[in-house]
């Protein structure tokens, strides 16, 4: 079945943890800062909250050959393209899909489902709720790709997106982005990464290459 809307590639070969993309989302979407503490990393703040979309997740390893691996990646919602936090909920609005762009969009009837249910549907652990009841996660900024406020069709892309400056992050049509995903891995096989991969490659909208096996990243993956 052909997949219309849009999906992101996350390179990681192309991250440098500079963190843009977490502070371009709390902007953008007017989340407030999370109180932190230094806990010995860079990693902060260590998990989601109903206030925190967007994380660059951290995780050192030790090769088989004995060198050391510092490993870091964008995280955030995937877009299940049959998203299983949609398939859990009791009430058909209260997860949409928006036709445009296939995001997976949760709203303020999420206050009547069950966290732990909605949550534990999640393959990668990412709703979380706020005082009130109400889940939250990552909308893809449909706010800024649907919007003609917004003249150039270089901003009508997701925040975090924008603000990319290494091309860790692109954004556009699923067609276009899983052809430019797969051509990546190539690449990045031909360099020599032959563990390299795309995560949950045809099943999720936020598409993660990673050069080392997936074991050296802090990620949960849907396979
Ligand atoms: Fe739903 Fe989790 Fe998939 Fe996002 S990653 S669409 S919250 S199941």
């Amino acid at each position: 079945m052909a997949v219309n809307g849009k999906a992101f590639l996350i390179d990681t070969t192309k991250c440098t943890a500079c963190r843009a993309c977490q502070v371009a989302c709390k902007q953008w979407n007017e989340l407030a800062a999370e109180t932190t503490e230094n806990r010995g990393g860079y990693e902060n703040p260590p998990d989601f909250t109903a206030n925190t979309w967007l994380r660059v997740q951290f995780k050192e390893t030790e090769r088989s050959d004995g060198s050391l691996a510092w490993t870091f990646v964008r995280s955030s919602c995937r877009h299940c393209i049959d998203a299983p936090c949609k398939q859990e909920a009791a009430n058909s609005d209260s997860i949409t899909i928006d036709s445009d762009t296939g995001a997976v969009l949760f709203g303020e009837g999420t206050k009547d489902e069950s966290y732990a249910a909605i949550r534990t549907a999640c393959p990668f652990d990412i709703p979380r709720q706020d005082s009130e009841g109400q889940l939250f996660k990552c909308r893809m900024c449909v706010d800024r790709v649907d919007n003609e406020d917004l003249e150039a069709a270089a901003d009508r892309i997701p925040a975090c997106a924008k603000v990319c400056t290494t091309g860790a992050i692109t954004f556009g049509d699923y067609a276009d982005i899983t052809a430019a995903a797969d051509a990546r891995l190539a690449e990045v096989i031909a360099e020599g990464f032959t563990n390299a991969t795309i995560l949950d490659r045809n099943d999720v909208r936020l598409l993660i290459l990673l050069a080392e096996p997936a074991g050296m990243y802090s990620l949960t993956t849907r396979g």
